[in-house]
This record gives structure tokens, sequence and C-alpha cells, in this order.
């Protein structure tokens, strides 16, 4: 083989005279059967014209080369000369060609299903995923690997200057209810034994802190074998941390150097000082946990002026739960959200549809009203609120030509609701701005203070909101490790020593500082309905590990696949993992999940229940 000695991207003007050898991808020819064959040869490092002159070249070596077609891998020999045809400034190797003299064809292609090309459209994702090889060769998907290995070292770069040790933990691991639903996997060795595929390094991460690791980093993988949604990857890779001796602030400051670094090497631009939103703040104001702060369209709380107004909706749902506290989830509120100039955007098709959009959060519905030129609100429930019309417009800061929408419900159901129907709005109206967007603006928020624990809609158990590990926050321990189990309100108020990073309205990076008190995390237990022996037979060597000298520690950690989204600019978490999986979870390229013979069953003790559907 001739071997080669510089890449498809390296030769310059400077080269010329120079005998030398390239491999790579045929890109693309020109001239087939002219005497005069032109090839763009491709490798991950760019592009390089040979020429292959039927005047100067056995008639063997052109005949091969007239039969070049796209993707063919060859070896060429030759010498590099200033481009004949004129330079290509395109390319950083426009100035120059390579007058061919050897050629060896190392692989013949059969016919491709697509093209790497960027400039043709894209095949569909069926055909990318099951030929991926073809589809990784695009410059694009060299340039995303690219990002993302850069992305890896720079954590490592600065996890390592800030005395981070890098330890792997195990993948086959125990099952650890966590949240999702876990994937396990058969021991052979030990009938009837499982492992499970680990939702989070968490645990060991912990353990490490009481093991005196101080530090740790981690650029693990973590399974999750959720329910399809188009974000998500069951099998995904986090940047996991944890530190011990600190306290939140000492992580949340870690974490803005490391995000600060991040951008800065990534993309040159200096990020300026991360604000913070407490959770409350945050569902007050844009009813989720994650608020894109880009965009205005805040939600107020109405309930007050509501209660005034003739809307007979409005004060049934005020009735409810009237006597409790504040922030109580199940206390009746009414809110509405103001947007400007939405009486033109947002014709009467799209907001009929805001209703629908509402009741598929639980909501009973979206009441909408139009501000006319006079000030006066027009269609829906207009004349009901006309006795509070001043009092919405002062408190809104209305304007002609606004819309405003209304949801009244439960303070839980009435929040979501209005926090979907935002993001909604917003898109409507045109004002997110797109993913990755060259510049930004790249709203980074720390929101903190989440309550330890919410109400589960479907079974109405407790479940933590962040994972069962975290730890109430250092003023609220005493009241938490006092409150008995029963008390719904107490428990509802404790709040959490939680923090999510939050940019551009998706969650980067969640953590907490965690429990290290074997007592408060049996009370944990206990809350989340696991009887003492559930306990002991889950999560013994977590409660063993933390009686035996467990230092004060806390972590996160980052979704190192939606990181890189950001700095390549695509909404498709497929387009950042090299061999992605569908959304039901499937490899086309390789065909898994595939079916185990009965024989490997019988290997692992399992016998399979399915059986293949009547055809
Ligand atoms: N283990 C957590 C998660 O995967 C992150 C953390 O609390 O550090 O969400």
């Amino acid at each position: 083989m001739l071997v080669r000695t510089h890449t498809c991207g390296q030769l310059r003007e400077s080269d010329v005279g120079a005998t030398v050898r390239l491999n790579g991808w045929v890109n693309s020819y020109r001239g087939h059967g002219t005497g005069l064959v032109f090839i763009d040869l491709r490798d991950r490092y760019g592009l390089t014209q040979l020429v292959f002159d039927g005047e100067d070249l056995p008639g063997d070596v052109m005949e091969t080369a007239d039969h070049l077609r796209n993707e063919d891998v060859v070896a060429v020999e030759g010498t590099v000369r200033v481009r004949t045809g004129g330079e290509n400034p395109k390319l950083p190797t426009g100035k120059i060609e390579i007058e061919v003299s050897r050629l060896e064809v190392l692989n013949k292609t059969a016919n491709p299903p697509f093209l790497p090309d960027d400039l043709a459209k894209l095949p569909n994702e069926e055909l990318r995923l099951t030929h991926r090889y073809i589809d990784l060769r695009r410059p694009k998907m060299q340039k995303i690997m690219q990002a993302r290995h850069r992305l890896a070292k720079v954590t490592r770069d600065y996890f390592h200057e800030n005395g981070f040790l890098e330890v792997d933990t195990p993948i086959l691991y125990k099952s650890t209810p966590e949240g999702a639903r876990e994937f396990l996997v058969p021991s052979r060795n030990v009938p009837g034994g499982w492992y499970a595929l680990p939702q989070s390094p968490q645990l060991f991460k912990q353990i490490l802190m009481i093991a005196g690791c101080d530090r740790y980093i981690q650029l693990c993988r973590c399974f999750r074998d959720e329910d399809p949604r188009a974000d998500r990857q069951a099998e995904f890779t986090q940047v996991d941390l944890e530190m011990s001796f600190v306290r939140r602030e000492q992580v949340m400051e870690m974490m803005e150097g490391y995000i600060r670094r991040l951008w800065r090497e990534m993309a040159g631009i200096d990020i300026p000082a991360m604000s913070r939103m407490t959770y409350r703040d945050a569902m007050e104001r844009f009813g989720i946990d994650r608020p894109d702060t880009r965009y205005g369209l805040e939600i107020a709380d109405i309930s007050e002026i509501a209660s005034r107004s003739e809307v007979a909706f409005f004060k049934d749902a005020l009735a409810r739960g009237a006597e409790r506290p504040r922030f109580n989830s199940k206390r009746g509120v009414v809110k509405a959200i103001r947007v400007p100039g939405g009486a033109e955007k947002l014709t009467r098709k799209i907001t009929d549809g805001y209703n629908e959009f509402a009741r598929s959060f639980g909501a009973g519905g979206c009441a909408v009203v139009k501000v006319n030129a006079q000030g006066q609100f027009e269609t829906g429930v207009a004349k009901f609120l006309e006795g509070v019309r001043g009092d919405l417009t002062a408190a809104l800061g209305l304007t002609p030509g606004d819309t405003v929408l209304f949801v009244a419900d439960e303070y839980a159901v009435c929040t979501k609701a209005l926090g979907e129907l935002r993001q909604k709005v917003a898109r409507d109206m045109g004002v997110v701005p797109p993913p990755g967007a060259e510049g930004g603006p790249w709203n980074f928020l720390f929101v903190v203070d989440f309550p330890m624990f919410e109400r589960n809609k479907e079974t109405g158990r407790w479940v933590a909101m962040h994972h069962p590990f975290t730890a109430p926050r250092d003023d609220q321990a005493q009241t938490f490790v006092e409150a008995s189990v029963d008390d719904e309100v107490t428990i509802e108020s404790i709040v959490s020593a939680g923090y999510d990073i939050v940019l551009n309205g998706q969650e980067i990076a969640g953590g907490s500082i965690r429990i290290h008190d074997p007592k408060v995390q049996s009370k944990v237990f206990q809350l989340l309905g696991l009887t003492p022996q559930q306990a002991r037979e889950k999560f013994s060597f977590l409660l063993e590990a933390l009686s035996f000298g467990a230092p004060p520690h806390g972590g996160i950690a980052f979704g190192l696949d939606r990181l890189v989204m950001n700095f390549v600019g695509t909404d498709n978490i497929r387009d950042v993992i090299a061999f992605p999986k569908t959304q039901t979870g499937a490899d086309l390229m390789t065909r898994a999940p595939s079916a185990a013979t009965d024989e490997q069953l019988r290997e692992v003790h399992v016998r399979s229940t399915w059986t293949p559907p009547a055809t």
C-alpha cells in the first residue's frame, strides 16, 4: 500500500514540487473518458484535488482512474503543483493539486445508499442510522465528533487542574430505585440474580467521598429505560462529579468556573456571572423549574383580582383549598400571561388550540381576551371581566394589541399548564432564538431551593424531587428530622439543598448536597414508602457506609450530549452521538436489540414469555 505522507487537509503552496502520498475517499470526480480525470480526495482533515493526466500515465492507470466512483478508497502518489485550473478559495488546500503518478485502489465501494455530502438534502434518518459509517463521513458529523472530543478534553483539563480524580465506576450494578426504570442483566453465575445498568453512578460517587477520594469526576455512561422522547437517549453520557467538605456555594462556584471555561474554549465567549433563581420564583414567573429567560411572557398571579370578577370558573377554582398555605399545590389560583402584540399574531385558530393544550395538562381550559385599540377587552370572558378591567390592565401592564391568556385551577395544575403554554406561545410568536444560534444569547441560571418532596400524581405517594439522597437545606434539617411523616403541609414545605443549571430553558445539570447522616437518610426512605426492611435490602450498603465516617459532600452531573448540542447548533441529540439509538431504543446499524437463542437464555436462567405476533 502507498502509505500516506500527508493528510488531505495538509498540503499548501509551500509544498509545491514535493512528491507525496495521500489516502482517502473519492469525494467527487470530473472528466471521465476525456483523458483528464479530476478527483477530490477526502479524509477527516479535508479535501485535496488529484489530477490524472492520460498523456503522462500508463493506460492501465488511466483506465482505473476512469472507473473511480464516489466513496472508493484509494492511495495515490504524485507531485504537488500549483492548480492549473485556478484556485479554489473555499478550500485550505485550494491553491494546489496533485499530479498523480501512481494509483492504488484500496477498496472499491458498492453503490452507496447516499453520499456523505453536507450540501445535498439529507436522506431520512433511518437510512443515516443504518449506514452510520457513511453518515459520519460527512464533514459536519466529523466536526461534531471533534467538538465532542474537545469538550471532553476541556472538561478533564479543568477538573484535573482543580484536583479532581477520574475514577471508573461499575456498569454492572445493583438495582437501586432512583427514579427511572432500569435495564436488567441476568447473571449466569448466580442463578436468579440480576444486575442493573446504572441510571447514574450516584451512590458510587458518594461512597468514593466516604472512601476519602475528596474530589471525583467521571465522563460516564448512564442508562435509563424510559419512554421514548425526542430529546432523550436510553444510553447517554454525563459529566459526573462529587466533592467532599463543601457547602452548596462551593459546588456552584466550581460549576460556574467550568461553564465559563467551556464557553471560552469551545466558543470564544465570555459568560457573565450566572444568576440565581429560587424554584418558587421560577414556578411563579415561568411555570417551570427550567425557565427560558430569553423572552418575557411572564406569568402573573391575578387571584385577588379574579376573585372580584364575574367569571364563574375563576371563582370555582379559587374556592378550592382556599385555606391552604400560599404555595400549597392544592390551593386554587388564577394566573395570566400577557402576550404583547398577540391580538394580531395569535389568530383565533391558534388561541382555540390553547384551550385544548391547557386541558392536556389537566387544566379546565384557557380563557383568552384581546385588548382592542381603545383598551377594551374583547372575546371570550371579556364581559365578565368588565368590573375589574382597570385593575387587570394596571396589574398586567396591558396595552392595545395585547392578548391575555388565563388559567384557573389548583396551584400545581395551573402553574404547569401556563408554564407549558408560555413556551408554546413563545414559539407561535416567533420569539425563541434557534438552538445554539451564533453568539447566544446564553442565559444561564442556577435554580435553587427546590422542595425536597412532591406527590406523585398517579400514586399519591411522596417522591424525592431530585433523588432520595439529596439533603434538606441546612436550615431545614431540624424541621425535617422532627416532622411527622403524616404532616403533609410541613413535608411539602421542606426545601432541599439541590440545584439545577438551566441554559435557555434546558436543564443542563442537576445536583445537590447529599445526606451524610444515616438517620436522615432512613427518614427519607421511610417517607418515600420504603419499609425499614426494604430500605435495608436495597440500600444497606449505603446506610452502612454512611455510618462509618461519612464526610459532608455534594456534587452534580451535566448531560454531556446536551452540552455538545449547544456548541454544534443542533436540536437532535442523535447528531452528537456517534452510534445513537432510535426513539424506541433500536440500533438500526447492528439491529440491536435482537433475539437471544434458547441456549443463551437457558445459560442465564431466563425463560421468555414473549411470543411472536400472529401474522
Ligand atoms: N446523579 C444525579 C443525576 O443523574 C446527579 C447528581 O445529583 O449529582 O441526575
